[in-house]
């Protein structure tokens, strides 16, 4: 099938994937095994030399991973992808990928909380410092804190649990004046709401875990690229040096359009091994198939239910880029045009003993940690996601102790807000009679 012709809602169902190579099989195949026949010495050479593309172990590839790869990198724009078990893996394998060896990164301190963890804590410890940005509205902010050493700028284009939108543009125009990538976890908006390679991002990574997958029933994580960075300008010589995995070859000149991800998957994926199964992959692709429709109705949804609780007594602020007076307004009508996402975050007017009332009452939101699911979910990120920093760092992050962030889900919107109507209700001492 020539892609390129496809738009975003043709692709979702049927990009990477040709049925005549899989028996003519409507669905993708889930392929549960390990190995793969090798079939001939001859062809386990030509697999090993790149010459023929083949499958010998799931750890280092896997037809049901090809296809989701096939199709996150169709859906992004990129040229190619790699899959791993979780979104985790897919932030720690993309930084490791540019810094290894004593590189620097540059973030902002406005991130999920296991990325904030794995910068602040996790990285230092192998070596990897991490310059942090001021003030993640700032592309200034950014060029301050690069320093020679720096191999990478990595933020989020929507950022957890601020709702900030990241000036793609500027930073990435930031980053290459510096001859380092820009990486950006895209998990908020999924590649339907903004694909952040139009404004000059360079590595992109995803938690499919959330509104990919979209139904909160398994983990999983991308890594896209495209084929604009020049990795040979010096700074980066592990793509370029002979690679024990390539027969002492140039990476970057084997692979010109996929050197990122294929450096994931022979050195990290084959020697770390965070691989996705095949039939985690099957629930992915399951859940793409569906992600314009779920999101365009979880945005619709976030929006009413935005506007109605900044107008409620017992909330004091309310961030979603969708409201009038938001200060990222401006920012997501130029990279958010169909929406700025499903998540949104709210201070809760009153004390903890009430936040708890209030998380204690909600019928119809299931209180835990995720976002994304089909489902509507609430949690308060300075306990919960955000519980293991210190305060200092819950304020740079943004998870106030009054913030109580909501992902929306596909419900009936009156339900919804009916649930938290009484919810708030009830925190204030008050109860309304159930319908
Ligand atoms: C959830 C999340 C992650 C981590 O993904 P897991 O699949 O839970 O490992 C990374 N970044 C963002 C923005 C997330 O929301």
């Amino acid at each position: 099938m020539s892609e390129k012709n496809y738009r975003f809602e043709t692709l979702q169902l049927r990009g990477g994937y040709d049925p005549e190579k899989h028996n003519y099989a409507s669905t993708v195949p889930i392929y549960q095994t390990a190995s793969f026949n090798i079939g001939n010495i001859e062809r386990l050479r030509r697999i090993r030399n790149y010459e023929e593309k083949g499958f010998l172990y799931s750890r280092s590839g896997n037809p049901t991973l090809d296809v989701l790869q096939q199709r996150i990198t169709a859906l992004e724009g990129g040229t190619s992808a790699i899959a791993v078990a979780s979104g985790m893996a897919a932030v720690s394998y993309a930084l490791l990928n540019v810094a290894e060896g004593g590189g620097e990164i540059v973030a902002p301190a406005a991130l999920y909380a296991g990325s904030f963890n794995l910068l602040k804590y996790t990285l230092p410890e192998l070596n990897i410092k991490v310059n942090w940005v001021e003030d993640p509205n700032d592309p200034e902010s950014y060029r301050k804190a690069i320093t020679p050493n720096t191999k990478a700028i990595f933020a989020e284009t929507i950022g957890n649990p601020l709702i900030n939108v990241l000036d793609i543009e500027k930073v990435a125009e930031v980053a290459h004046e510096n001859g380092i990538p820009l990486i950006v976890d895209n998990t908020f908006p999924t590649p339907y709401l903004l694909k952040p390679f139009d404004f000059g991002a360079d590595i992109v990574v995803y938690s499919s875990t959330k509104a990919l997958g979209g139904h909160g029933n398994t983990l999983g994580g991308l890594i896209v690229e495209n084929d604009k960075f020049n990795w040979d300008n010096g700074k980066f010589p592990h793509f370029t040096r002979p690679d024990y995995k390539a027969q002492n070859k140039n990476l970057y000149e084997l692979f010109p359009k996929a050197v990122f991800t294929t450096r994931i998957r022979i050195h990290y994926l084959s020697n770390f091994g965070a691989v996705l199964s095949p039939f985690d992959a099957f629930l992915i692709l399951q859940g793409i198939e569906t992600l314009s429709v779920r999101v365009d109705r979880e945005v619709r949804n976030t929006e009413e239910i935005a506007k109605y609780l900044s107008n409620h007594p017992s909330v004091s602020w309310v961030s979603h880029p969708s409201l009038k007076d938001d200060i990222n307004r401006g920012l997501a009508e130029k990279y958010l045009p169909k929406g700025a996402g499903s998540i949104l975050s709210f201070g809760f007017n009153g004390n903890q003993e009430e936040i708890d009332v209030f998380l204690d009452s909600l019928k119809v939101f299931s209180f835990l940690v995720n976002v994304g699911d089909s489902k509507s979910l609430a949690t308060q990120p300075s306990e919960t996601t955000h519980g293991s920093l210190t305060d200092e760092d819950k304020a740079k992050a943004g998870a106030f102790s009054n913030a109580i962030r909501l992902s929306i889900g596909i419900e009936n919107v009156q339900d919804l807000i009916e649930d938290l109507e009484q919810a708030l209700a009830k925190a204030k001492g008050n109860f309304i009679e159930e319908k």
